[in-house]
């Protein structure tokens, strides 16, 4: 997907970078086909901060924030949603700032993902308090209202800074790819609905974990939502020639994906399969599943 309205971002790993009056930066070395340069660990605030999304277990990454962080005090660790490259740090920095951690609901270990796929919940996850959608925690010279915006993950939150009418969006948008969305975690009837979500938010700017802001979320997030219409338009085209189970829509719709990708794609179609199913457009024998032979259903 060539998305347009996205710069390149300047960075070096493990420097803290001033992005705008209220926000710091610092890049962990975790770089991948689901994380791109790495994650982008936040620093809201002057004196008093808010850190949000640690990122991952990482001995160079925590050095790096907690001299980030010198002569400041944190007043909270927030967690937008619990995978692997986002969370695990949140244990080691609330121990040494003294911080709660706070954010994402921890995902159920039976809906956990494999591992490997994407980058997979964290286990040892465990956040002081939960935030619901609507909470606002702030400092002297911030305040961040959550938003609950399922659909990557079922506990993904995004984070409002009122101040810079901004707007941390974890992996619920990126800049730089779509999201992933793994079934049964993740949903893309709820993924629609928490686009539109922020769509309707109005915000000026987007700070995505991984890679660089979106500076003109409007007409980027029309082009986003446009783009999985437009992959759901192909499915059903597809399918409106025949039955055609996951690995023949893969090799037909994703046509040169990096091999890395194909589980990941292989769980967005089903993620949009699901999604048919409910809205009544495709139907399944049975459970959706990989091996499972999938049909439109003709409009009566
Ligand atoms: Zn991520």
């Amino acid at each position: 997907m060539v998305i347009p309205y996205v710069r390149e971002m300047a960075f070096e790993y493990g420097r803290a970078d001033r992005v705008s009056p209220l926000i710091r930066r610092v890049v962990a070395q975790n770089p991948g086909p689901f994380t791109y340069l790495g994650t982008g660990t936040y620093i809201v605030g002057a004196r008093e901060v808010a850190v949000i999304d640690p990122g991952p277990a990482d001995k160079t990454h925590l050095d790096a924030l907690l001299e980030a962080l010198a002569g400041c005090t944190v007043r909270a660790i927030l967690i937008t949603h619990d995978h692997a490259d986002h969370a695990p740090l949140a244990a080691d920095l609330a121990r040494r700032t003294e911080a709660p951690v706070l954010g994402a609901r921890p995902t159920p270990s039976r809906q956990a993902e494999k591992p490997g796929m994407e980058e997979g919940s964290a286990p040892s996850y465990r956040p002081d308090r939960v935030l619901e959608d609507g909470e606002t925690v702030s400092g002297p010279d911030w305040s961040l209202t959550t938003l609950a915006t399922p659909g990557h993950t079922a506990n993904h939150l995004c984070f409002a800074l009122r101040e810079e009418n901004a707007l941390f969006c974890g992996d619920h948008v990126m800049g730089w790819s779509t999201t992933v969305i793994v079934p049964p975690g993740g949903s893309m009837t709820d993924y629609y609905a928490s686009l539109r979500r922020v769509i309707a938010g109005g915000y000026d700017i987007l700070w995505p974990t991984h890679g660089p802001p979106i500076t003109e979320p409007g007409p980027f997030l029309d082009a986003y939502l446009e783009h999985r219409l437009k992959r759901e338009a192909q499915i059903l085209e597809l399918l409106s020639r025949g039955p055609a189970n996951i690995p023949q829509m893969l090799s037909r719709l994703y046509m040169g994906l990096d091999p890395r990708l194909h589980r990941a794609a292989s769980a967005s179609l089903l993620a949009h399969l699901i999604h048919l199913i409910k809205t009544g457009a495709v139907a399944a024998d049975g459970p959706p599943g990989a091996d499972q032979a999938f049909r439109v259903i003709a409009p009566s």
